[in-house]
């Protein structure tokens, strides 16, 4: 390692985001100065024999590389798909801001990174563009929103009838499936992690109750993604609305059906003051995953310890949100039912299946398009077929037995 002044170092880094603090002395990796041999260079290492005798400093950051890249300073910027003070995503624990907060505490000042909600900085789905290009850092979001630049990104997500929190857990950390995040995402110059999860989501707000899969036909609904292509084959009307404009939509009757998280956020938004009828357990998000997708070329320039620490404290998030969720869900649906008339019910039984069966089907069509996402789909099904197994001697017994 080599200490280079503040002036070598601005040519150096080229762009904003590895930017050392104001007046401070930066230090690269010996292997890129000698891989640039240039005069400007040759200044700079002078200068540096100049400082190591004056000072000895350098002598000691020479012998001590670790001590060197300790100092070293990075300032990012993180955009999210949603606005600033949203809850969960970008407000509360494991959020955006409080995964930019723990980074900063973790690395003691070292890792300073700056969130921009929807629209400060760019537009709210135009992160992935944002990261690939350079443009910032990171971006935190969720991998569905990027099913049109690799249909692979949804299962990163949440895959209908899939895996909740604790199965995607398994199949995330220790199945597989952040190595084949990193995988699909190495053709677009990222990597990403897991740092968030909403749990399982709600079926969504009806103003008729739903009997039999006949009642989808010509039902105007808010719902996105790959659920909405499966209600779409069933004859349902599908409208992709942001979530500022669920509410005013379903209570003029633009929509007659809505879908957005669960409890918290769809009180929050009023649907229960447009929709009576609540479908629970959501069929379409069975724990949706919060993503955060980095810089593949910023990613390497971080120290080990500083990958770690990034690591950490999205692993920690995924944890705490989803905790937040738990909390914040029980007390909003218990209010919705007891104090604000809501009737919340499972979909009947044959819709369900109706609704399984289209899934498979719309999933079949995909994966015979595209290997990556073949690939992907069958390591995640594999690992379901495990989880379902497990879980019928374990958290269904739970779930119907000792919880219940
Ligand atoms: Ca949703």
């Amino acid at each position: 390692m080599l200490a280079v002044s503040p002036r070598r170092s601005a040519a150096h880094r080229g762009r904003r985001g590895d930017a050392p603090q104001e007046g401070a002395t930066r230090t690269v990796p010996m292997r890129h100065l000698v891989e640039k041999e240039d005069p400007q260079m040759t200044r700079s290492r002078r200068k540096f024999l100049g400082t190591a005798v004056a000072t000895g400093a350098g002598a000691a950051t020479l012998g001590f590389p670790h001590i060197a890249r300790a100092q070293q300073k990075f300032n990012w910027r993180m955009t999210s798909a949603y606005p600033k003070g949203a809850p969960f995503y970008m407000d509360g624990p494991g959020s955006a801001t409080d995964l930019a907060r723990r980074i900063e505490a973790m690395s003691g000042g070292r890792l300073r990174i700056t969130v921009y909600g929807a629209g400060e900085l760019i537009p709210a789905l135009e992160g992935f563009d944002a990261v690939r290009s350079g443009t910032v850092e990171m971006n935190h979001a969720n991998s569905y929103f990027w099913t049109g630049k690799t249909f692979a990104a949804q299962y990163f997500t949440a895959v209908p009838f899939g895996l909740n929190f604790q199965g995607m857990n398994g199949w995330l950390y220790d199945g597989g499936g952040i190595a084949l995040w990193h995988e699909v995402y190495a053709p677009f110059g990222m990597v990403a992690f897991p740092c968030g999860n909403t749990g399982v989501q709600m079926t969504g707000w009806f103003k008729k109750e739903i009997k039999s899969v006949e009642d989808f036909k010509g039902l105007k609904m808010r719902i996105p993604g790959l659920a909405g292509k499966v209600y779409a084959s069933l004859g349902v009307d599908v409208k992709l609305l942001p979530g500022g404009e669920i509410f005013p939509a379903l209570e003029r009757g633009v929509i007659d059906a809505a879908e957005f998280v669960g409890p918290y956020q769809d009180r929050r938004l009023g649907l229960q003051k447009a929709a009576k009828y609540y479908y629970t357990t959501g069929w379409h998000e069975t724990a949706t995953v919060s993503e955060l997708l980095v810089s593949k070329a910023a990613w390497e320039k971080l120290p080990k310890d500083l990958q770690a620490v990034v690591e950490n404290a999205c692993a920690a998030c995924n944890v705490v949100s989803e905790a937040w969720c738990q909390r914040t869900n029980a007390e909003a649906m218990e209010d919705l039912i007891k104090n604000q008339g809501v009737i919340a019910r499972p979909l009947p039984d044959d819709v369900v299946k109706k609704l399984r069966e289209t899934t498979g089907q719309v999933l079949a069509e995909a994966i015979a398009k595209d290997p990556v996402t073949k690939k992907v789909h069958e390591s995640y099904m594999a690992f379901t077929a495990k989880y379902r197994a497990w879980a019928g001697y374990s958290e269904t017994v739970y779930h119907d037995k000792i919880l219940a």
